[in-house]
């Protein structure tokens, strides 16, 4: 989508620190990192939110958290633990409308969710 920030991102319009990349994924750092490691995990195609995905999506999400998955795997930060999220829409706090999922660890997060 043209006026997209994290479809910029993936068009290389708009630069990044990306940490993975395959044919349908891109994982880049928080611009404003809230804990040491924060990254944010998204599908290349946008979607603007897991309240517009569709069945036919329902793999390339699970490879997204497979590939989450994986990538905690080998970063000694991460080794006891990280946190997973996306927020969705105007009470979700979603800021971005294109669906990512936020990788954060590095150190004991808070407890708080809301
Ligand atoms: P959310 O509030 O869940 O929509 O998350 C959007 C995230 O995108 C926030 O954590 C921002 O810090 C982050 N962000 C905004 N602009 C950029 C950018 N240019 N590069 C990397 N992260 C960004
Ligand atoms: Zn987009």
């Amino acid at each position: 989508m043209k006026d997209c920030l994290f479809c910029r991102i993936v068009k290389r319009e708009i630069p990044s620190e990306i940490v993975y990349e395959d044919e349908e994924i891109l994982a880049f750092k928080d611009i404003s990192p809230q804990a040491p490691v924060h990254l944010l995990w998204i599908s290349k195609r946008h979607i603007e939110g897991l309240d517009e995905i569709a069945a036919q999506d329902q793999l390339l999400i699970g490879k997204i958290l497979l590939k989450i998955s994986e990538y905690a795997q080998k970063d000694e930060e991460l080794a006891s633990g990280y946190r997973v999220c996306t927020n969705i829409g105007l009470d979700g706090g979603q800021t971005v409308r294109h669906l990512h999922f936020h990788l954060l660890g590095g150190k004991v997060l808070e407890p708080k969710m809301a």
